[in-house]
């Protein structure tokens, strides 16, 4: 069978794509690697730039009856306070809830998804693509990685950079503030805690790959002696109850804009540049890619537009609504997580509220 649009990898950016796609009638191979439901390493804080998104998309947050979040308190090392009141706000969902619901909306809609199927890399022929995978070939007119932050095979090739994190997420139950998120600054990163659905909480967190490796790469070690020195930490350690015992990790993570397209390959979501998580929005982008993709690949498959035209106006959007936000979170991530700029920054934007709304404009979108 040949596809009119293959989308590598099923994370939001590429279910997102997926639903919309065969919503306009087009035939839609989404290659995913692993099963539904999974968890993620996310902090699970989705802002309500993508809640409309969300809705047509047939997630409906008032029906899942969320945890509104429109607070914000930041703490430094020290556990001193920032409150700000988060105007556009946002809500809460477990990546393992909201994944396998996108799927299960997928799947009705038609798109023929092979999960547990991994992705090797593409050729290119006359008719568009092949695309290689552990489970056999496929062919199909366009192409789109939609894989998240790890490139593999020809896809993204050449494209590295960046300092390397490590991120670790729990959930928790306990007597904590649904309203609220909180980012909590510890030697060599942060973590961030905020409620999610099923009256739980996640705690996830990022933290310098070289910090992680002092501490032998021991992660209950990491805590006790580094998180744990931030006292707002320290309280959540004391108060909180673990879900489930031992924390989901991710490594090797970078932050910088990649490229949106190459070598006629669309790039959605983090395949096409990773937000720092200091500065949330890296779901509303993945989100946001999609919305503004589909579009523009439908004028292709109708013949309205060339494959290259599609090409630029998709860059060109991409980088006016997502390239300066990643930049601008790259930098915000820095000046917090550098122990000799903290204290600096962190009396500027305790001091000047100014400067914490200018932060939260050049990050966040207009809804969509
Ligand atoms: C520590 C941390 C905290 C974060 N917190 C937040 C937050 O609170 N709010 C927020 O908005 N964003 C947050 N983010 C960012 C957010 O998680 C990502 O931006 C978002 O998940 C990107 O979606 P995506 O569709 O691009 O990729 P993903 O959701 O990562 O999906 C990619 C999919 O591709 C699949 N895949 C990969 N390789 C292959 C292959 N070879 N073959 C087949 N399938 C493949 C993967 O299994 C995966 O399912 C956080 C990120 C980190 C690291």
């Amino acid at each position: 069978m040949k596809y009119d649009c293959m989308i590598v990898g099923g994370g939001l950016s590429g279910l997102a794509l997926s639903i919309l796609m065969a919503r306009a009638q087009k035939k839609v191979l989404l290659i995913e690697k692993k099963k539904y439901p999974a968890h993620k390493v996310c902090g699970e804080y989705i802002s309500n730039e993508s809640r409309a998104f969300l809705i047509k998309l047939g997630i409906v947050p008032e029906q899942w009856h969320l945890p509104e979040i429109n607070q914000l308190v930041f703490s430094d090392q020290r556990g001193r306070l920032i409150r700000e009141q988060l105007d556009s706000g946002g809500f809460g969902i477990r990546r393992y809830a909201l994944d396998e619901a996108l799927f299960q909306i997928a799947r009705k809609e038609g798109v023929d998804i092979r999960t547990s199927t991994t992705c090797l890399g593409y050729e290119k022929n006359l008719q568009g693509f092949k695309l290689l995978t552990n489970a056999g070939d496929f062919e199909g007119r366009i192409l789109c990685g939609a894989f998240g932050r790890y490139a593999f095979g020809n896809f993204n090739k050449g494209q590295t950079g960046g300092e390397n994190w490590v991120g670790v997420k729990y959930h928790l139950r306990g007597a904590f503030a649904a309203d609220t998120i909180g980012l909590h600054l510890f030697e060599g990163g942060y973590c961030g805690m905020s409620k999610v659905d099923d009256e739980q909480y996640c705690l996830c967190y990022l933290v310098k790959a070289e910090m992680l490796k002092k501490y032998k790469g021991q992660i209950s070690l990491l805590e006790s002696e580094v998180l744990q020195k931030n006292p707002r930490l320290s309280e959540i350690w004391k108060e909180g109850q673990k879900v489930y015992e031992d924390p989901l990790t991710i490594s090797n993570v970078t932050f910088y804009a990649k490229q949106a397209v190459a070598d006629d390959v669309f790039y959605l979501g983090d395949s096409a540049g990773s937000i720092a998580p200091l500065t949330g929005n890296g779901m509303s982008n993945a989100l946001r890619s999609a919305a503004i993709l589909e579009p523009l690949l439908n004028k292709v498959l109708n013949e309205e537009y060339s494959l290259a035209k599609a090409a630029k106006v998709y860059a060109q959007e991409w980088n006016h609504q997502m390239g300066q936000r990643i930049r601008a979170g790259r930098w915000i991530q820095y000046f917090f997580c550098q122990a000799a700029l903290t204290p600096f920054f962190f009396f500027v934007v305790r001091n000047f509220s100014i400067v914490r709304r200018m932060i939260i404009r050049m990050t966040h979108g207009n809804a969509f």
